[in-house]
């Protein structure tokens, strides 16, 4: 029995369990109650149960699938024939290193806010799978994200309940002396310590630095608080701690990574601290410069000049004042590296640009963004065509076994060797849906699209008891009486991001009357479900959910459109399988990449976006829809007015005519074809196993980028 115990609590401590359905299954086995309350979080649901109820509740079946799913697991950990090992061996020695702000491994894990840190999460899981040396370094953030809940007026509020080492799978890192590692960084006049945690990832490590400790000053324990918190006088602290800090940590830790890899710009000063050390060993300026130049390899994701990060030279100067006088760097020096204008100072100081200048290669994350980035930054490359600017691109992916929910895994377990082969190539992706029926994929819709509403009544009662709303309680009764119900018949839309403005979440609803009547249509009815957090800074964001939720309280819409509060990865994760349209409406080429409608395909979900981000590539005519055709204007209100109307043509012409036309057997066979072929075509690219071998082949291993 005891066996049997370890075993489980061997499983709670290494994050594979988040992409391992049987796993899951299991911990919420135990207690369906306790891992609904603790958000799915089973180091806190072992909390919960005794030794001895887990000794007798072992007893049974549940001790046997405990003991299969381990096995599983130490099989996968030592895995000889990966795909490193088998084509890449280079890479299974010193590690990659890879450095993020935010990582989206699991919602019980809050160190991540949206798109970016789920990409991180994706990234280090398909690096495990890959048998790829990998290891991630991020802060640990105590309040992590915030938890999102609205007030009467669908007004957007925050709290920030604290995550307790103790319930996480994480452990102090320790020296080689027994005792915490405690590395340091200078800021201002300060030296600023941080321990570090370590999260086990399948075969990958995470590693998260923590500044709340007592040998800090209290405003210098608080640089680990919150993801994004702040001002930018935190901003810059924390991002002298993930750099800094991190490349000092894996110092500590002897390890030797063969390439440090910072996921956008925040982790950009990891370079000054590798340069700090070529020119300790003696290295002249040049020579240091292009010594970690050779290690160093950067991916943007902004496509828009504003949102990277910038600081102003005083603060600059203020900040890394002492460090400069340590390492013997000189300031002017420092400001070139990060300056857009070779001959001027005097301006900002751009992560992005010091990200660039000491990186052997730099890529954005769709083939539209690496275009956008190209002329972006071309005026940092004198005499460089736009062609010749040395930035590339690696579209982005998700990883398929963290997004496909149980029943879409069996469905496919059953006509293939399991999801993960059946994404390796167009042919595997075929060779499983020659397999199955158009009846069988209408089922698997029906299914999830059922099991996706009954979520949502089960998290709407949660969500409106929280808002202690006399109506919101309305609203749930109203949508609980038979006209107003969500139905798995009707065709559901579902529109979930963070809610950035340029995302234009409530553009659906620019004519009221117009939307009135494609939703109220008796023939060809539409549902639509909307999730998002906004930045707790970004008033015109908030202001986009409490329109939603105000349309959503309109007559006729109560029952059809809905809101869910506190989108996270668990939401997420139910929302993209249900959905039968993903609908994304961003102003191009706003959206670097965006994943989101990528997790749906193996659902059977079908994508319908402005060709923004990675949907140009993908789009091909049959395998979804498109808004619009890539038009531009100069004009804000032009552009919404045109996307708006393009959005509603397709709608009504194509999309709901198509959900809606069946066979004789009541199937929908031109939409099921669509399913098919975004499967065929999507599923096999967009993913995170095919980004990461890219990442490999053209960015790790090769010392030329591009
Ligand atoms: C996938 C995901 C995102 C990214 O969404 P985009 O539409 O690509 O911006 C953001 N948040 C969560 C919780 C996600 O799962």
């Amino acid at each position: 029995m005891q066996k049997k115990i370890i075993a489980l609590k061997e499983l709670t401590g290494n994050l594979w369990w988040s992409w391992d359905t049987e796993a899951k299954q299991i911990f919420e086995d135990l207690s369906p109650l306790l891992w609904e309350r603790n958000n799915h979080n089973p180091v806190e649901l072992l909390r919960h149960i005794s030794n001895d109820e887990l000794a007798a509740r072992c007893q049974c079946q549940l001790g046997e699938r405990i003991e299969g799913v381990h096995a599983r697991f130490c099989e996968y950990m030592e895995k000889k024939d990966t795909w490193a090992a088998l084509n890449a061996p280079e890479l299974t020695k010193n590690p990659v290193a890879y450095f993020s702000a935010e990582f989206g491994i699991h919602e019980s894990v809050r160190i991540y806010s949206g798109g970016l840190g789920v990409l991180s999460g994706d990234h280090i899981k398909s690096a495990s799978d890959l048998g790829i040396n990998f290891v991630g370094v991020t802060l640990f953030y105590k309040e992590g994200y915030f938890r999102q809940y609205l007030n009467h007026d669908g007004w957007q509020m925050e709290d920030y309940p604290l995550q307790y080492p103790e319930s996480l799978p994480i452990e102090k890192v320790t020296g080689p002396d027994g005792k915490d590692l405690i590395i340091s960084v200078n800021i201002a006049q300060s030296e600023v310590f941080a321990q570090a945690w370590k999260l086990k990832v399948g075969r990958a490590v995470l590693y998260l630095l923590d500044t709340n400790i007592p040998a800090n000053e209290s405003h210098y324990r608080d640089i680990c608080c919150r993801v994004y918190g702040g001002d930018q006088n935190m901003r810059i602290n924390q991002e002298i701690v993930l750099g800094i800090g991190g490349a000092k940590l894996l110092g500590a830790l002897g390890l030797t990574p063969s390439v440090y890899h910072m996921n956008e710009g925040h982790s950009a000063f990891l370079t000054l601290e590798l340069l700090a050390s070529e020119l300790a060993a003696g290295k002249n300026k040049e020579a240091a410069m292009e010594a970690v130049r050779s290690r160093c390899v950067f991916t943007t994701h902004t496509p828009v000049p504003a949102g990277h990060d910038r600081f102003s030279r005083d603060m600059m100067h203020y900040t890394f004042d002492k460090y400069l006088a340590l390492t013997g760097m000189d300031f002017e020096d420092l400001m070139l590296l990060g300056s857009e204008d070779p001959k001027n100072t005097q301006g900002l100081f751009t992560m992005t640009v010091l990200a660039l200048q000491l990186s052997r290669a730099a890529n954005g994350v769709s083939k539209l963004h690496g275009q956008v980035s190209r002329e972006m930054w071309q005026h940092l490359y004198a005499g460089k065509k736009v062609e010749e600017v040395p930035i590339g691109h690696i579209t982005n992916g998700v990883h398929a076994p963290s997004w496909a929910c149980g029943y879409t895994e069996t469905f496919w377990n059953r006509v293939s060797t399991g999801i993960e082969d059946m994404t390796l190539s167009r042919e595997a992706a075929e060779a499983a849906l020659a397999k199955v029926t158009d009846e069988e994929l209408w089922s698997l819709r029906y299914t999830l699209k059922r099991n996706l509403i009954d979520f949502i009544y089960r998290y709407l009662a949660n969500q409106l008891f929280h808002q202690h709303s006399m109506s919101g309680y309305n609203q749930y009764d109203a949508m609980r009486s038979d006209k107003n119900t969500l139905s798995p018949d009707i065709l559901t839309i579902g529109f979930a991001r963070r809610f950035a403005t340029y995302k234009r979440a409530p553009m659906i609803f620019s004519d009221l009357d117009r939307l009135n009547r494609i939703i109220n249509n008796p023939k060809m009815p539409l549902q639509i479900v909307f999730a998002g957090k906004a930045h707790p800074h970004d008033d015109a964001g908030k202001d986009f959910i409490r329109q939603i939720v105000e349309h959503s309280r309109r007559p006729q819409f109560t029952g059809k459109v809905i809101f869910l509060e506190n989108y996270n990865l668990g939401v997420a994760k139910r929302m993209v399988s249900g959905v039968d349209i993903w609908l994304n409406n961003p102003v191009r080429p706003m959206e670097a990449s965006g994943t989101s409608g990528e997790k749906t395909v193996l659902h059977g979900g079908l994508n319908f976006s402005v060709l923004d981000g990675w949907w140009p590539e993908a789009y091909n005519g049959e395998n979804g829809w498109s808004i619009g055709h890539g038009e531009t204007f100069e004009n804000y209100e032009e552009q919404d007015r045109f996307d708006a109307e393009q959005m509603y043509q397709v709608l009504e012409n194509q999309i709901l005519p198509t959900f809606y036309e069946r066979n004789a057997n009541n199937i929908p066979t031109r939409w099921i074809k669509k399913i098919r072929n975004a499967i065929a075509t999507i599923a096999p690219e967009y993913n995170t196993h095919r980004m990461v071998r890219d990442y490999a082949n053209q960015y790790y291993l090769t010392k030329e980028g591009k």
